[in-house]
This record gives structure tokens, sequence and C-alpha cells, in this order.
């Protein structure tokens, strides 16, 4: 059975699929279902839905099974490798049952997902329901083939979606988000003031959707702690930079602090003090954490707008008040996180301070009451202005659901062990389907794939085939 599966993998890996660029894997998709007299749908986005009857046996529609997956891959390669991406076909490596791509990312993430649901609509000789498969565009930059989607295209209230990369793991929820762009525009100038720099590394950092739970601090996050400690000088921000991208927990950080020359001795040894006294619970966090203090004899000698005194205050009383880090755990299972936000981003250009929030819950109107908690304290920032960037939909965990059941009682019968259940605070296509498409369960598994989106991604054969294999006896037993 899975020799279906590897051979629609290996078809797909010859056709380039870099997120933005799926035309030939719609083609060869509306091409499988034209062949094998399916219905099909190709909508402009590129998404492609194609529906197959039951077999053998009598299913009523109500019984449809949605399987769901996307077409693109992220496109990564290593600096030697010469094959071009966006036109070439992968170099598909096999050795001791493990599949790989030659000097560049395999997109099992999530081709295979892909070549499972053909393998099912394919095969004759299962049991199984109607199934109405989905696949989707541009996962990977967004989610803007699923979220375009037209569910109203949909029959189904089950819904697997093959998207995940642990085996015997099922998934059932994951978290929305978006992002809060900030700006805070520079009023004071710099004249003859005196400097200070601080600056925080060796942080471990990691993604905000995957590790916020770990505890692990924010190098902004260190500034702005220690530099909001110091309530009795003025202060001015000159240069801020820490964080290249929202979903990345900050692990350095600088910013350079002016000050009145006559203060400059005062602030040096407050901050000192405040750095050595607050150590003991950042090393707690962050074993190989430093913040280190500069300064030098000479004034401040770059032109420009700063962060004024009152701003300056404003800023730092904000950035201290707004959570870093876990915001709640989930009710229902204490060990998952609920809602986070992460202050991805802060950085001083030309006349503005710009700041990034990243903001994640698995329940929709819990982040919407940290957007508004935010909101609060960015109004107290003289001038400050921001908009809301890509919002994307949280898939909801609901403590009871019979297709959850049938999966794990199907893992059950197949490998003799019990299957875990996971909610993933990263984001899922499975947000849109699970708003989109009213009262419909979902699940999301898939077979192990290491690296993903990485020149080392690879995928093990056994993994696919138990994989497979599972899919199947649900199929049978919904
Ligand atoms: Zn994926």
């Amino acid at each position: 059975m899975t020799d279906r599966v590897l051979m629609f993998f290996k078809d797909i890996c010859a056709l380039p699929h870099g997120s933005g660029n799926c035309s030939l894997v719609g083609d060869y998709l509306v091409d499988f279902a034209k062949n094998r007299g399916l219905y099909y749908f190709r909508d402009k986005k590129g998404n492609v839905l194609i529906k197959a009857p039951a077999v053998l046996r009598d299913d009523s529609e109500e019984n449809t099974v949605i399987l769901q997956g996307h077409q693109d891959m992220v496109c990564v390669k290593e600096e030697s490798c010469d094959i071009d991406m966006s036109k070439e076909p992968l170099r598909i490596e096999v050795e001791n049952g493990i599949i790989s791509a030659k000097g560049t990312s395999l997109g099992a993430d999530d081709g295979i997902g892909v070549a499972m649901a053909l393998a099912v609509l394919d095969n004759k000789e299962l049991v199984r329901p109607p199934i109405e498969a989905v696949f989707t565009v541009d996962e990977e930059t967004g989610m803007s083939g699923a979220a375009e989607f037209d569910m109203s295209l949909l029959k189904g209230r089950k819904l697997i979606n093959l998207d995940s990369e642990e085996e015997g793991v099922v998934t059932c929820a994951c978290a929305g988000g978006e992002r809060i762009d900030v700006r805070i525009p520079l009023s004071g100038r710099t004249s003859d003031y005196a400097w200070i720099k601080i600056e925080v590394s060796g942080l471990q950092g990691g993604h905000s959707g995957c590790d916020i739970h770990k505890g692990r601090l924010s190098a902004i996050r260190v500034i702005t702690d220690i530099l909001g400690k110091v309530n009795d000088i003025d202060l001015r921000i000159a240069q801020f930079s820490g964080g290249r991208f929202d979903n990345v927990i900050c692990s350095q950080a600088y910013a350079v602090i002016l000050v009145n020359p006559g203060d400059k001795e005062k602030l040096y040894s407050k901050l000192l003090e405040i750095r050595d006294r607050e150590f003991l619970g950042y090393i707690r966090k962050e074993k190989m954490i430093s913040v280190d203090l500069l300064s030098s004899g000479q004034l401040y000698d770059k032109k420009g707008f700063v962060l004024g005194t009152e701003e300056t205050k404003q800023f730092l009383n904000a950035l201290n008040n707004i959570p870093q880090g876990v915001v709640r755990m989930m009710g229902d299972r204490p060990e998952s996180v609920e809602t986070s936000m992460n202050i991805g981003t802060v950085e001083i250009f030309g006349n503005e301070l710009k700041i990034t929030f990243s903001l994640r819950s698995s329940i929709d109107e819990k982040r919407k009451e940290l957007r508004e908690e935010v909101s609060k304290e960015l109004s107290m920032i003289k001038g400050c202005t921001y908009k809301i960037r890509d919002p994307y939909p949280a898939w909801k965990y609901v403590p009871s659901s019979p297709l959850r059941d049938t999966i794990c009682s199907s893992y059950k019968e197949l490998f003799g062990k019990e299957m875990n259940t996971a909610v993933t605070h990263g984001g899922l296509e499975c947000g849109y389907f699970a708003s989109g498409i009213k009262d419909c369960e979902l699940v999301s598994i898939g077979p192990d794939i290491d690296d993903i989106h990485s020149v080392k991604e690879k995928i093990s054969i056994d993994s696919i085939d138990r994989c497979f294999k599972l899919l199947v006896k649900t199929l049978e037993k919904i």
C-alpha cells in the first residue's frame, strides 16, 4: 500500500513547488482527478479540491471525511548546491529506509501528506467513506491558501489534516495569532549628552510558538527591565536594536541611553547595582546570559532624533507592563499553553522607534483580550500608533471528540500502544477549517519528519508506512 504513497511523493518531488510556485503540482492534482473521473475544482488561488465517493460501502454524504494537506514546500539549499528549485526536480536519495534530497530541503512537509491523500483517493480496495481532499497553497508563507479557500464547497464535518511531523501523536488544537506593529515618533534631539550602552547577549532564543513555555528570557525585556528600575534620573533612548523576527524570542539586544553629563556616573553605578541585584534571577533562567555596560569619556556624537525623556519613561512602562512569554496555560489541559505574547523586535530607525509583538492563543477571544491590554498600554505612550497584521484563527481544543477517539483506538489496535494527544501553540491551517466549517471535528497526524525547513529534512519509509496504515484503518472505522 505504501508503495503508492511513495510513488505519488516521488512524482511531487519531481515538480518544483516552493510557496508561490505550485502551478505544476496543481496541474498534477487536476490530471490525477481527470484520469480517474473524479470531481475536482481548482480555485483562483491554486487550491485544489478533489471529491471521491465511498468505496465498498454505502455511505451518506454526511459521513464524508475531509483529508487536507498543503501543496507548497519551503525551499532551502546548501550553498554549493546547483539546483534551481524554482524550475528543477529535487534529487531524491534513499538510504537505509530514509528519504532525503541531495543538497536541498525535501518537502516531505507536506508532500507526504498530499501523497497519502492521493493514495487513499486512488485505491479501490480500501473500505472507506466519501472523501473530500483539499490541497491548499502557500501554507508556509502565511496560510493564505487556506484563508481564501471557499469552505462552503465542503460537505464533510470530519477533517484529517496530514501536516504533522510526529508519529504516534494526534494533534487536537492549535493557537491562532496576530502581529502588532507599533510606531513611536522620536521627538527629542541629541545635544551634548553623555551616553551608556547596555547590551544583553547569550540567551537561548527559540520559536515563540514552540518554545514559549520554556521560561526563556527575552533580551529586549531584560534591557527594559533594568532601565525601568532607574527612577530618579532622566533618560533618553538614542538607539535600540533587538530581535529580527516577531516569532522568535529575542536572544540579544542593545540600547544606547543618553543622560546629562552631570548624571552619568550616578546612572552608571545605578545600572551596575540593578544589574548585579537582578543577575541571580536572570541566570537561573539563562545560564549563558551576559549583561554588559559600556561608556566612554566622550559625549554622544551622532546627530539626530532620540526618544524624549517623557516618552522614554512611557515606553519603558508599557514594555514592562505588557507580558512577555506565557500569559495563561489551558484550563482543560494545564500542560499546554493557552495564550502567550512575544515582544519580537524593537528597533530605532530614522525618526521612529518600531516594535513588533506576536500574540498567540488557542482561544480567539483571549487573544482579543490580550490585544486590548496591549493597546491600553500603548495608548499611554505619546504619539504612538499601531496596526494589527496577519491574524489567523485558532483551532480550539474540545475535551471530547469521536473522531479523535476513532484515530486513537485504530492506533492501539494496529500498534498495541496508546496514541498521544497534543495541542500546538504554533499555527496550523486547521484554524481556518475549524472556524470556516460549522461543527467540524478535526485531527492532525503525520509520520516522523526530521529537520523540516532545512537541507537536512528527512523522512523514514517505515514511519510513512505506519502512518498510512493508521489513516486507512481510521477511514475504515469511521
Ligand atoms: Zn507543513
